[in-house]
């Protein structure tokens, strides 16, 4: 029994992993992509297990499957750490589908598709909202009227939680400590983003809120914006609530700026001179480096920053323009070992800088994996 196959659903797609927990190897991956999207694709998510059990065919041995571990994407303020799955959990992941419309819907199904394919085996929920039910109250509340608060549950949740977990830890063991003694600001940069202000191995502050829209620009959702805006548009412009949340979501950030979502384009297109490109990107790099500031000032004392995912493993120049200007508070990154490109856990912060500035590629699966395990080792 070592091995663990992890399931991550996003509102479109289905990434799994089969991973044999004795040496971490990874024993199938893959993606579906596309789900429910045009006619002739895979019409739900339990069609995409369908696909998924397809592709693992002869590599899954389910006498040695030991859990299946799913990424839940809102666990409201119930779900605190990895829950193994039984009727009474799904029901809980049902209830709070108004506050995650698109995800928990795609999650539920998925579990529940995984639950009849492998009945016998335990199915443990890992919620990206977990790691950050540790934020205190004043970190988690918003200044709105008490109904909205307690009736409908208006606060600031987090997510990308099992990433800056994971990130943490693994920052912390390149420092040489343990999580409990250590303080840090990790830079989850992907096409969604948000920033975490972890002390002593917990998370106090991050950047997305109630929705993952609120904090850093991302490849399409705009970020922290005027809350006003909404009701603007929709009486200038007679749109639904539902068309602007889409627009905000699916149609702004790096896309509205650029023309692109991905960073690949918009940094060859700054580099080319391209002035659109050029102010997304320092309006992308500023956002990042107000919300340093911010977790400087909450935290007291960093002695790491941490960038992880897509554009934060890859892309020196947002690594470089997000710390630009921060020397004089110990955080600067040296130009040699941030254009260095790698593939592995890394320093780009100079020799002598005070703060540790880290590059550590995120690998939410095997948290999952890790998780699934623990919550199993916990049974009596
Ligand atoms: P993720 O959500 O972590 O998979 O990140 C995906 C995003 O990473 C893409 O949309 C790109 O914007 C970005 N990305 C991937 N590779 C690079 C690269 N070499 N340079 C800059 N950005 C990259």
């Amino acid at each position: 029994m070592n091995q663990v196959l992890v399931l991550n659903s996003g509102s479109s797609s289905i990434k799994y992993r089969l991973i044999d927990m004795d040496d971490r190897a990874r024993l199938a991956d893959g993606t579906v992509e596309r789900i429910g999207e045009s006619a002739g694709s895979v019409a739900d998510h339990a069609a995409g297990m369908d696909v998924v059990l397809g592709a693992l065919k002869g590599r899954l041995d389910r006498s040695r499957l030991a859990a299946v571990g799913h990424r839940v994407v809102h666990g409201g303020d119930r779900f605190r750490g990895p829950t193994l799955i039984d009727d009474e959990v799904c029901d809980a992941i049902r209830e709070l589908i108004p506050l995650a419309p698109l995800h928990n819907p795609a999650n539920l199904t998925l579990i529940e598709a995984a639950r009849s394919a492998f009945p016998d085996t335990p199915q443990v929920a890992v919620f990206d909202t977990a790691f950050h039910q540790t934020l205190p109250d004043y970190a988690y509340t918003y200044a709105i009227p008490k109904e909205w608060r307690t009736d409908l549950g208006v606060r600031r949740y987090g997510f990308h939680g099992t990433s800056h977990q994971y990130v943490s830890r693994r920052a912390a063991a390149m420092l040489g400590r343990e999580p409990e003694e250590v303080n840090m600001i990790v830079l989850h940069l992907g096409n969604g983003a948000s920033v975490c202000a972890v002390r002593e191995g917990k998370s106090v502050d991050t950047s997305m809120g109630m929705t993952p829209l609120e904090g850093l620009v991302m490849g399409t959702r705009s970020g922290d914006l005027d809350p006003a805006v909404s009701a603007y548009i929709a009486r200038q412009s007679g749109q639904s609530a539902e068309q602007i949340d889409q627009t905000l979501n699916k149609a702004s950030g790096l896309l509205a700026l650029a023309g692109s979502n991905d960073m690949r384009d918009v940094d060859t297109a700054a580099a080319k001179g391209e002035e659109a490109a050029r102010l997304a990107l320092d309006v992308y790099c500023y956002r990042i480096r107000k919300y340093i500031g911010a977790y400087l000032a909450a935290l007291g004392r960093v002695d790491a920053v941490a960038f992880t995912a897509g554009v934060g493993e890859n892309s020196a120049t947002v690594r470089a323009g997000a710390l630009l200007g921060l020397e004089h508070l110990g955080i600067s990154v040296s130009p040699k070992r941030n254009a260095q490109e790698s593939k592995q856990e890394r320093y780009i912060s100079p020799y002598w800088a005070q703060t540790a500035v880290l590059v550590v590629p995120t690998d939410e699966e095997i948290e999952i994996a890790d998780q699934a395990l623990q919550v199993l080792g916990a049974q009596p």
